[in-house]
Formats: structure tokens, C-alpha cells, sequence
């Protein structure tokens, strides 16, 4: 049995943290806020809830694993439902397009109010659910420096299929070449978003994107978002996980390039091995000033963030769903601003979700919690106050105009976050959602690894390491990292 200490308790560590329980290690968590669960927090004002961070929940099946390894029913701890419908859109001159669960019916929408072949929308939904299933034996299960995951069956199939992984088109580009309609290609672009990218960068790689909504499923939790960390910190502390909330670590100590504790502002703690779920940026900056630092990791361009809006809406809105997206006439404009200009578009696309219309709880009867996001650049010292009051009479004037109604009036409850709050509240660079960006063909390999030669005795979980940001990809990378744990341990 090992001791193992970790930094921060976002869902990086809870899954890291449970894997080594399980393998019956000793393990610490340190953690600086009061809470477990880092961007996946919630805010309540006024009889409203909001999950602060994610509010789409895909691929489940990588949470219930923690509990199944453990021996436990994950149904004793939190459930779930699959969303009947994904999302509702909305386009300046009033076209309207519904996608739902049954792939089938998404094609049959498509082609009914976008006019797209039904039979190629088909096809293009059971091919990203082919390209998934390539890639992510490949890069998504795997680390991409173990020699392993180079050789064998599974990477041969993945060599030959090299041609229709898309890696040498962008996104948009591969779209705009299958779909007769911009506004299909826009649909399909928007998935870029998920890990903080550009559709006319990023590489086509990415279009698998959609399938984890459209053929996997899209989720709701009971309770919300929250209630994922909340069952894992429970999990874990019942297989003895020792929490240390309001404990900010600051330092990692090493010997000869090799981890061997933690120093935070309560003590100093000795492990055998540490795991660090904080961003890598001040991670190196901050913990592990004493090491040489991975340059070119650390400067590759950082992904979007957001300016969130949690607005209490006194009204409901029977034409709005629990996934709502509001596009804007100025795609390209949109993510130009983004990561060239590194500010934001007067007519940004606008993401709706309303929780309440699922968990009635989260919001008084006949209420709404809005919450509502813009894509927006890392924080790089902008003027985000100017910025945060721009866009909010941008987005009230947005909403009320595809909406009918002066929606400001029927606001009754208010709070928001923007790149500054996400970084001081999660510590992650810039306020970046999702790490680095993938907008480069060699972006996974310039992701940090999950370990690294040279600093012995350190794992890293987390979104800003392979493979990935959002909540099933920061879980692969623990289940990578426990992996790596194992055979080096
Ligand atoms: P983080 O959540 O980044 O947590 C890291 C933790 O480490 C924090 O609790 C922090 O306090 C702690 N920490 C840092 N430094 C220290 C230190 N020195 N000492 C002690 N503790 C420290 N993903 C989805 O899947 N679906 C979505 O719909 C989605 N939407 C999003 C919307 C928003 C607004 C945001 C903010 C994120 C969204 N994401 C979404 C992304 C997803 O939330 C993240 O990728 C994921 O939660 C990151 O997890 P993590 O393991 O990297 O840890």
C-alpha cells in the first residue's frame, strides 16, 4: 500500500482518487475550496438553482464504473435520466429545428427544416459513431506515450483508417463539403465548442463529437449536475478517501526530479506518490517553481471560456427546452473574435439551459432558472466589466427578439461568472473551460501527458491533461493515469 496525496478535488481526482481506494492505497485530498468538485459547483439566490459549470451530462456509464469498481450500486448514490430531446435551435430569420434522442428522428428534422438528404444526415450520425469508436481505443482510453498504446490490433485498425479520421481537413471545411445547408454545417461546427475550440481550425478528428449526444445519449442527473461530485465524494469517502477542504496547496516537494509531498498553508505532508488535478499552468508556475518547466506545453493557446448569466426568470417559456441554442448570423466573425482578437462578437451564439424543466425544485412554480453562456476568450487582462455589461444588453436584446417578449422585465434573480471569476474560484489558467485548445492537427500530442519522465512519482488528472477537458474525458484521464499508476508503481 502506497500513500498518495492529491491536489484539488475536481472530477479528475474523485475518479483518480476512488481507482487508488479501490487498489487499496492510502489516499489524501487537498483541496482549496470548501467543496468537492471544482467547476462543477452550484449558485442559489432567491429560490433559484444553477449548476455553476457543466450542465450536459454524457457518457454516464464512465461515473457508474467508479461505483462498480468499488463493488457499490451506483444507483444507490445518484440516477439519471436519458433527455428525450437534445436540443432546441434557433436562427435569426426564424427557422427552428428540434434534435432528439432517436437518431433517426434528428435526420428526419434535418432534412425537413434545414432540407439536408435525410439518408446523409443518417449516414454522417453512424459514421462519427465508427470514427468514435477508432479514436478512442486509440487516443481517448490510452496514454499517448506508452509504447503500448503504438502497437498492437487496435492501433494497426486505427493507422488504416487514418484517411477518414480527418485529420488533415478542419471541421468546418469537412461539414461545409457533406451538408448543402450553412446552417447544417453551423449545427455541426457548434460541437468544436464542446472542448473549446475553433471549427475553422480544429480538425475534422473532432466531428466525432456529436456522437456521444446523438448516439450515445444526452443526460440529466437527479438533483443536477452537482449531484455527480457529490456521490463521488461520497463513494470515495466511504472507501476511506481523507478530505482536506479549505486547503490550499502550495508547493509539491521534490528530491532529484522525483514527487515526495505537499506543503499547503496548514502543514507539510509526506507521500509516496502525488496526483495533481490542479491546472498545469500554475501548477508549474506555482507548485513546482523548482523544476524545469515543459515550455511548449505550457504556451500552447489556452481553449475559450465563458461569461455565464444565472438569471431567475419569474415566467415560463413552452418554446424554450432544457438545451437551448440561439445562433449567431456571424459564425466565422464569432470565433475570429475569439481566438484571434481575443474578445467577443456584438452577436455571440448564445447557450440556454434550463434545469428547472427537468427538476421542477430548481426554480419557485411557474419560474425558470435561465442559464445562459457565451463562449468567450481566456482572460488575457481584457476590460471584463465593460465586456460582461456589453453582453448582457446584447444577450437581453437577442433573446427578447427571437423570443417576442421583453424578457429583462421578468428578471428577478441575478448572478454571473466571467473568465476572472472561473480562475479564481477553480484556479485554471485564464478562466480556460477545457485546458489548451484543439485548434492544431498536433494538439493531442501537445496536451500534457498523465505522466511525465521527469518529474518521477507525479500523475496528472484533470482537463488540462490528456485526454481532454469536460466531465467524461477529465474521468478517462484518471482512469489513464491509474493505469499508468499501476504498471509503473
Ligand atoms: P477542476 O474542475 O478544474 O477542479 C480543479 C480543482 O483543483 C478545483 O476545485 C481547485 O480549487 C483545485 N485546486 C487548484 N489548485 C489547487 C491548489 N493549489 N491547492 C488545492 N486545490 C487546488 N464539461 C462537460 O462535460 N459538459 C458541460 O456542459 C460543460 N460545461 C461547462 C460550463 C462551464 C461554465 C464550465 C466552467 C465548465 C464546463 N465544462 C463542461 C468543463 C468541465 O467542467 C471541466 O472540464 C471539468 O469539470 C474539469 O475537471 P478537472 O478534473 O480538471 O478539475
Amino acid at each position: 500500500m502506497s500513500k498518495i496525496g492529491i491536489v484539488g478535488s475536481g472530477m479528475g481526482s474523485l475518479g483518480f482518487a476512488i481507482r487508488s481506494a479501490v487498489a487499496g492505497h492510502q489516499v489524501s485530498v487537498f483541496e482549496a475550496n470548501s467543496y468537492p468538485g471544482g467547476k462543477l459547483a452550484q449558485i442559489e439566490t432567491n429560490g433559484f438553482r444553477f449548476d455553476a459549470g457543466p450542465s450536459l451530462f454524457t457518457m454516464p456509464h464512465l461515473v457508474d464504473e467508479l461505483f462498480t469498481l468499488a463493488g457499490k450500486n451506483p444507483r444507490d448514490y445518484f440516477s439519471y435520466e436519458r433527455l428525450p430531446e437534445i436540443c432546441r435551435y434557433f436562427w435569426e430569420d426564424g427557422t427552428r429545428l428540434q434534435t432528439n434522442a432517436a437518431p433517426a428522428e434528428t435526420a428526419a428534422a434535418i432534412a425537413s427544416e434545414l432540407g439536408e438528404s435525410e439518408e446523409n444526415v443518417a449516414r454522417f450520425l453512424r459514421e462519427i459513431g465508427e470514427n468514435y469508436h477508432i479514436i478512442s481505443e486509440l487516443f481517448l482510453d490510452n496514454s499517448l506515450h506508452s509504447l503500448s498504446t503504438w502497437t498492437g490490433r487496435k492501433a494497426l485498425k486505427g493507422y488504416l483508417n487514418i484517411p477518414r479520421l480527418g485529420l488533415f481537413n478542419t471541421m468546418h471545411r469537412s461539414h461545409a463539403k457533406r451538408f448543402t445547408n450553412p446552417k447544417t454545417v453551423q449545427l455541426f461546427d457548434r460541437y468544436a465548442t464542446y472542448n473549446g475550440s475553433d471549427p475553422y481550425q480544429t480538425p475534422a478528428t473532432l466531428s466525432i463529437i456529436p456522437h456521444l449526444e446523438y448516439n450515445i445519449g444526452a443526460f440529466f442527473p437527479k438533483g443536477g449536475i452537482i449531484s455527480i461530485p457529490r456521490a463521488l465524494h461520497r463513494l470515495a469517502e466511504e472507501l476511506g478517501v481523507d478530505f482536506h477542504f479549505n486547503e490550499k496547496v502550495s508547493r509539491i516537494t521534490t528530491e532529484n526530479h522525483t514527487a515526495t509531498g505537499l506543503e499547503t498553508e496548514k502543514g507539510n505532508y509526506t507521500f509516496d506518490y502525488i496526483a495533481c488535478n490542479a491546472d498545469i499552468r500554475p501548477s508549474y508556475t506555482k507548485l513546482l517553481e523548482q523544476e524545469p518547466q515543459p515550455k511548449k506545453l505550457l504556451n500552447q493557446p489556452k481553449s475559450s471560456s465563458g461569461i455565464i448569466f444565472y438569471w431567475g426568470m419569474d415566467r415560463s417559456f413552452d418554446e424554450l427546452g432544457v438545451h437551448n441554442i440561439f445562433f449567431s448570423d456571424d459564425y466565422q466573425g464569432e470565433f475570429k473574435a475569439i481566438f484571434e482578437d481575443q474578445t467577443i462578437n456584438d452577436d455571440p451564439t448564445i447557450y440556454l439551459h434550463i434545469s428547472s424543466k427537468v427538476e421542477k425544485s430548481d426554480a419557485p412554480a411557474g419560474s425558470e432558472n435561465w442559464f445562459i453562456l457565451m463562449n468567450v476568450p481566456a482572460n488575457e487582462g481584457q476590460d471584463w466589466d465593460a465586456l460582461v455589461t456589453k453582453m448582457r444588453k446584447n444577450v437581453i436584446e437577442k433573446l427578447s427578439r427571437n423570443l417576442g417578449v421583453d424578457i429583462e422585465k421578468h428578471i428577478v434573480a441575478e448572478d454571473y461568472l466571467d473568465p476572472r471569476r472561473i480562475e479564481a474560484r477553480t484556479s485554471s489558467a485564464g478562466g480556460a473551460l477545457y485546458g489548451n485548445a484543439s485548434n492544431n492537427r498536433f494538439a493531442a500530442f501537445l496536451r500534457h501527458p498523465n505522466y511525465r519522465k521527469a518529474i518521477k512519482n507525479l500523475y496528472w488528472v484533470g482537463g488540462s491533461v490528456h485526454p481532454g477537458g469536460g466531465i467524461p474525458l477529465c474521468l478517462s484521464s484518471a482512469k489513464i493515469a491509474a493505469k499508468l499508476f499501476a504498471e509503473n508503481a
